[in-house]
Parts: structure tokens; C-alpha cells; sequence
């Protein structure tokens, strides 16, 4: 017979047992996946030896991976690249979700977790209906089908969308068509937190328009809106009720510093990705063990080396710091002169003012040399006295040019290039991103963690 006694402490030891059942190892709740755009090994260090007073978060990962990139050609773009990472299937270059025989639409990573309860975020440094961006929420067969995908991004309902504009919809159209969709559209960060968790939220710049990007980091204002902001607030958004979620954010301007040859571009987007990244860190370690983070590039553009014949083995990357402005938006200010009829000298000034390079700066290594100054003056030339009377843009493209040289930055294409990139990992499930694999293999690497 038991004695009440002996029940009392059954239940004791009973209870006890169960309140110290070891928690079943916990699920994958939290997963980030950002893709620098363009982010080379070089690009990334460079960007590294550039700012040396700035760590790079996530060269601290646990897990760094190499990762090739090809689509069903050598050389991808960012169409195919983002497909691979997102879906698993290698396809045709330009193609946004679709299979490489263009009779399938393929499902992404994004829409199979929304299914499962996630609450999935959307973010861009440009604009939203990017290759890469797009990739995470629309089918189209060709990347520049900007109508349709921008038709895409209103009807769907993920959660979060933020960065540029769209480029088929001006600022008012898209508002009203975000509006009728149930979409909340915002222009500041701070707003987001007191938003009820149901809303769809679109997180914009004030000075949007059509295919609008947010300010390329080397001239933005301290009051415009960063990357690492866009970021901050989709965590804020996505994380409400601490239900689970999946947010991809891409940097879409390291690519367009590659493809100008811009290298003081390329430096300063990895840093404000590097910020981006960090907000994401901050979300981790207050949940260390439901979440992963993932970063990696879909390939490198440029062909960009770290070093080049003028130099020699001598390098002055901290110098790119004296550049103010992109190549891209120096060309606008550029074709403003032209319509000035600037003269030579008065463009010097300019070149001086924003890159630092003059006969008599200060910085040894950013003196214009007399062959530099007839280089100069020859695009000059070429751009601003051509014979057809039109505006050419090699003035601009000397400048960075001479950037590049100056300070010990090579290049060998101003398209993408076939090496692979790297994929840090950190948190939940990252041991399963180890070692060498293609760009595909994420997908199927983040199946596993979500369907194990
Ligand atoms: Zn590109």
C-alpha cells in the first residue's frame, strides 16, 4: 500500500524530472540571408584595408565557406545567381525564378517558409524590383520585366519590404497601388515599431522616384536613410511577438562600384553592409540559439586585384577615403558642367574637391603628375569637346581611373567574373554551411535545417 507520504514525494520527483527534461534542441526561428552583390574576396578586403579602424562582423563568423557561383553559364549575373541561392536550380542568365527550360515557375526559399509561418522581410540598397530582390518574390523570364515584377511586390504578402523605389511605377502610382494593397508605406524607421504586427510594411527614402535607390554610402547625408536602418527596422517589424522569420537583405551597390570601376564605391557599400550586418548581430545575441546568419555575395564584379604594375607592391587604400562622391554620381555633376561649358581648369577644382587628387595635394601618392594632368586634359577633350557636339563620359571614368592606380587597385573587366565568393555562417545550424559547394547548395543546406 503507498503511504500519502510516498505519493507527495512521487509527485515531487515526478515533477521535478519533467520541469528538468532537457528542451528539445530548439528550431531554426530566426534566419537572415545577406548577399553583397558583387562582393568579391578582393572587394571585401579591400573594403577591409580601406577602413582598418572598422572590423568586418562577419570575417568573425565561426563558419567561412567557399561557395562557386556559375549559372548554367560560367559567368552568372544576378538573376540566375539569386535563383540558385534561393530555389537550388541552376539556370539561364535573366531569369527570375524560372527553371532553365523556362517551363517551370520555381518556388523560393521565402515562399516556402511564409508557408510554414515564417514572416519574411525583403530588403535592397536599390531598388526593390532588382534581380536579386526579385528573385525572393516573383517569377518573370526575363530580369527586365519591371512592370510584372513591380506587380509582383504589391500582391504579395510578405511582411516587409524596404529599400529603393520600383522602376516602371512612379512615386505616386506605387503609392497607390501599395496602398490598395494593404501595404503601410513608410520614410522613417522609427514609426515601424508601434505598427500593428498584421501590417505590410514598404520602408522607402522621402525622396523616392521611380527605380530610386537609397544613397550610395560614399556621399550620403547623416539624415538619409542607410542600409543598416532598412535593416533595423525590418528586424523591429518582423520580430513582433517574437514569431519566427526570414529576412534577405541585399547590398546592390558594391556590384554597380564593380561595374564602374569605382573602387572607393566598392570600399565604402561593403561598409555600410558591414553596418547592416551588424544590426542583425545585436538580433543574435539576444537569440543565440534560434538564429542564423548567413552572408555571402552572389559573385564578384570587376575582376578586381589588390595591387597593381603602377605601384609595384606599394598600396595606399585608406586613400580612397579622400574620394566624396561616386563615379556614377560625379558623371551627373559631370554632364551638368558639360551643359555649364566648364573649362579644364575649373573641372580640376572639382576633381580636387572630390577625390583629393591635385598637383599639389598633400597626400604624396594623389599628386597629379604632368602625364596625369594631359590625361586629364585629353578626356577632357573627348568628353566635353567632342565632334558630334554630344556628352561623353570619359572624364568621369578617369578620375576613378586614376583613383585606381594611385592607389594600388586593379582591374580586368567592368562586367562579373567567374571566381567564387565566400559564405560566413553563424548560429543555429552553420556547422551545415561548411566547405566548398555551389551557389545551389544553400538552398538545400537551409531545407535541412527547417525540414529536418
Ligand atoms: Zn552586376
Amino acid at each position: 500500500m503507498i503511504h500519502p507520504i510516498q505519493i507527495f514525494f512521487l509527485f515531487l520527483v515526478l515533477s521535478k524530472s519533467l520541469l528538468s527534461v532537457p528542451k528539445l534542441e530548439s528550431e531554426l526561428k530566426y534566419l537572415f540571408l545577406f548577399i553583397g552583390d558583387g562582393m568579391g574576396n578582393s572587394q571585401l578586403h579591400l573594403s577591409r584595408f580601406a577602413y582598418p579602424e572598422n572590423e568586418i562582423v562577419f570575417l568573425q563568423f565561426p563558419v567561412i565557406a567557399m561557395v562557386s557561383t556559375e549559372s548554367t553559364t560560367v559567368i552568372t549575373d544576378s538573376a540566375a545567381a539569386a535563383t540558385s541561392i534561393a530555389t537550388g536550380e541552376k539556370t539561364y542568365n535573366g531569369s527570375i525564378c524560372i527553371s532553365a527550360d523556362k517551363k517551370r515557375k520555381l518556388v523560393p526559399i521565402s515562399k516556402i517558409l511564409a508557408k510554414k509561418g515564417y514572416r519574411i522581410g525583403i530588403v535592397s540598397s536599390v531598388s526593390l524590383d532588382h534581380a536579386t530582390p526579385a528573385v525572393f518574390y516573383a517569377n518573370a523570364y526575363s530580369r527586365n520585366q519591371y512592370k510584372q515584377i513591380g506587380e509582383a511586390l504589391f500582391s504579395s504578402d510578405f511582411h516587409f519590404f524596404g529599400g529603393g523605389g520600383l522602376k516602371k511605377f512612379g512615386p505616386k502610382e506605387m503609392k497607390k497601388s501599395l496602398l490598395k494593397n494593404n501595404f503601410f508605406v513608410s520614410h522613417d524607421p522609427n514609426e515601424i515599431g508601434s505598427l500593428d504586427l498584421d501590417k505590410k510594411v514598404y520602408l522607402t527614402p522621402r525622396e523616392y522616384s521611380s527605380g530610386s535607390s537609397l544613397s550610395s554610402e560614399i556621399n550620403r547625408a547623416t539624415d538619409q536613410l542607410s542600409l543598416a536602418k532598412v535593416v533595423g527596422a525590418a528586424i523591429d517589424h518582423l520580430s513582433k511577438r517574437e514569431s519566427p522569420f526570414f529576412l534577405m537583405a541585399e547590398s546592390g551597390k558594391i556590384d554597380w562600384g564593380g561595374h564602374s570601376n569605382d573602387a572607393a564605391m566598392v570600399a565604402s557599400e561593403i561598409q555600410a553592409f558591414n553596418h547592416a550586418i551588424s544590426e542583425a548581430m545585436d538580433f543574435y545575441n539576444r537569440h543565440p540559439n534560434e538564429t542564423l546568419i548567413l552572408v555571402t555575395a552572389d559573385h564578384a564584379t570587376g575582376g578586381l586585384g589588390l595591387g597593381n604594375d603602377r605601384l609595384k607592391k606599394a598600396s595606399h587604400y585608406e586613400l580612397l577615403k579622400n574620394q566624396k562622391i561616386g563615379e556614377w554620381e560625379f558623371d551627373l555633376k559631370m554632364q551638368i558642367w558639360w551643359k555649364e561649358k566648364r573649362s579644364f581648369t575649373s573641372l580640376l577644382e572639382e576633381i580636387e574637391r572630390f577625390f583629393g587628387l591635385s598637383p599639389k595635394a598633400s597626400e604624396l601618392p594623389l599628386i597629379l603628375s604632368e602625364k596625369d594632368l594631359q590625361d586629364l586634359e585629353k578626356a577632357y577633350q573627348e568628353s566635353f569637346l567632342s565632334e558630334d557636339g554630344k556628352y561623353k563620359k570619359f572624364l568621369s571614368n578617369k578620375v576613378t581611373e586614376l583613383m585606381s592606380e594611385k592607389t594600388g587597385v586593379g582591374w580586368t573587366t567592368t562586367d562579373h567574373t567567374a571566381e567564387p565568393v565566400n559564405l560566413f555562417a553563424l548560429g543555429k545550424g552553420s556547422q551545415n554551411f561548411q566547405g566548398f559547394y555551389s551557389s545551389n547548395e544553400i538552398f538545400f543546406k537551409i531545407l535541412e535545417l527547417i525540414e529536418p
